[in-house]
């Protein structure tokens, strides 16, 4: 498949990884909007948060219990914003289901 997620995981393209277990990947994003700025992805192939059913639902729910883990490892402790991008309205870019952990400053408050 070709999908760009799908080739960090499998070490095609290289990432700068963050944190990686059986289920979800973990790493630096290439445009840091934030001080701190990683994507964490399922690795299984999910196209968007449109795309989550019942039958893949325990790779996000995984996502979501580590989350707090991983932005502690980041040193995020005054806190941290997550965000999925879906479809174009919401300006996904990649068609690979990932959650943006965004920190290490006061945020916009504008931005969601
Ligand atoms: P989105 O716009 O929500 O689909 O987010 C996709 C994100 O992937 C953007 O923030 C990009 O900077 C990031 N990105 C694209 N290619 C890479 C890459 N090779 N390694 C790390 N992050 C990437
Ligand atoms: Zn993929």
């Amino acid at each position: 498949m070709d999908c760009l997620f799908c080739k960090i995981i499998d070490g095609a393209i290289p990432s700068s990884k963050v944190y990686e277990d059986d289920k979800i990947y973990a790493f630096k994003d290439i445009n840091p909007q934030a001080p701190v700025h990683v994507l964490v992805i399922p690795k299984v192939h999910i196209s968007s948060m449109d795309e989550v059913n019942e039958a893949n639902a325990e790779s996000v729910k995984h996502i979501f219990v580590m989350i707090p883990q991983i932005a502690k490892s980041l040193g995020l402790e005054n806190g941290y914003r997550v965000i999925s991008n879906c479809g174009d309205d919401g300006c996904q870019s990649v068609k690979h289901l990932h959650f943006h952990i965004l920190g290490g400053k006061k945020l916009n408050e504008n931005m969601a």
